[in-house]
């Protein structure tokens, strides 16, 4: 059956790269991939044509859609915009109007880009690990939340961290499957010591492991532990599964442990496997239209949805090796260069990704 792909490239350098990311497209269709694609607007692009970074028809199209690539909202020209109607308001109104509760943040450092890293090449090298982070609930959500005046006057500021049951095991569940098509290794983040939510959170996540992923090897760990891990030793992980506010924290600090912004992409999966599928960096408004950008994070981000939305590993598997490849062939885009390599533009490197593929 035809997978249709609803494409958003967005704001900023968005259009630059989702560019590079539809020709990869573009080329697996014409080699037999059974997709269409369609384009929406969203962001301050959207609020500028339409009045809303979310417009209807967009909504529409996603809510049709089998899988949704999106480049980057925001910028500078609509940050005087009230709060209600900011770029930022699309990409958080469609998560949460797709029901998307299982982020998915991948850390890999490709061997010929260690040098990136801050940290010493041996512990960074080769480094592939899977933050799995729930994404609908927990602290960022939980009511009451507020700023209260108490009696003596001061104002005092509290929010709630809550998590049922359910929403534990619908993320573990989506952490599992993802472990079971890498190294069956899990290992879940919580602060059980201390918080009794995330007690429930350990007990709940060692219920549905063993109950229904009995070949995956399960590990627990608190959060300021799995902090000092990922930086002392973070080749140890293999997916990691975790709270809202933990994984927004985990892995902001994996991803930098790569050095390369424009290498990392992401995904956001809702129970029927619908996902969306984004780069992790924003619209780089300081490169917008000097087609320097960096176009492998959207290519990896269309990667990562063959393989969670399209139900397709192998083609996901080419164009992984032809990243590599290009890689190998010393080509690299301003913000990885490094001595020897050779200066590619944006397009020059989508360019070379579909070559080698
Ligand atoms: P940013 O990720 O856009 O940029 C940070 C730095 O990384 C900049 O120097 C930029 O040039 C560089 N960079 C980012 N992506 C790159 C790429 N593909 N190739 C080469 N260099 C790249 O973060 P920021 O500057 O904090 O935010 C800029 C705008 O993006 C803001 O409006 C922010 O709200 C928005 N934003 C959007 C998203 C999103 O759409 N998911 C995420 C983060 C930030």
């Amino acid at each position: 059956m035809t997978k249709r792909v609803l494409i958003l490239p967005g704001d900023g350098i968005g259009p630059e790269i989702v560019a590079e990311a539809v020709k990869l497209l573009d080329a697996l269709a014409g080699d037999g991939l059974d997709i269409e694609l369609d384009e929406g607007l969203i962001g301050g692009s959207a609020y500028d044509a339409a009045g809303s970074p979310l417009p209807e028809a967009t909504l529409a199209m996603a809510g049709e859609a089998d899988a949704i690539l999106l480049g980057a909202v925001g910028g500078p020209k609509w940050e005087p915009l009230d709060i209600a109607v900011r770029p930022e308001k699309g990409l958080l109104g469609l998560r949460s109007e797709l029901g998307l509760f299982s982020n998915l943040r991948p850390a890999i450092l490709y061997p010929q880009l260690a040098s990136a890293s801050s940290l010493r090449a041996e512990i960074v090298a080769g480094l592939d690990l899977m933050i799995v982070r729930e994404l609908t609930g927990g602290i960022y959500f939980g009511q009451p939340r507020g700023v209260r005046t108490l009696d003596d006057g001061q104002r005092q500021g509290f929010n709630t961290l809550v998590y049922s049951e359910n929403e534990i095991v619908r993320i573990v569940r989506s952490a599992c499957d993802i472990a079971m098509k890498r190294g069956k290794r899990l290992c879940s983040v919580d602060k059980a010591n201390v918080l009794e939510c995330t007690e429930l959170w350990r007990e709940v996540a060692s219920g549905v492991v063993a109950d229904e992923y009995p070949e995956i090897e399960l590990s627990h760990i608190y959060v300021d532990n799995a902090a000092m891990q990922l930086i002392k030793w973070p080749k140890q992980f293999d997916v990691i599964v975790t709270t809202n506010m933990f994984g927004d924290i985990l892995s902001d600090a994996a991803a930098m442990l790569t050095g390369s912004i424009g290498m990392l992409p992401s995904a956001s999966l809702n129970e029927t496997g619908q996902g969306m599928y984004e780069p992790i960096h924003g619209s780089a408004p300081d490169i917008a239209g000097k087609g320097v950008a960096n176009p492998l994070a959207t290519i990896l981000s269309v990667s990562m949805m063959l393989r969670y939305s399209l139900d397709e590993p192998d083609i996901a598997d080419r164009v992984d090796a032809a990243v590599n490849a290009v890689l190998d062939q010393g080509l690299r885009t301003p913000d990885i260069l490094s001595d020897g390599m050779t200066e590619v533009d944006c397009e020059a490197m989508g360019d070379a990704v579909v070559a080698a593929l």
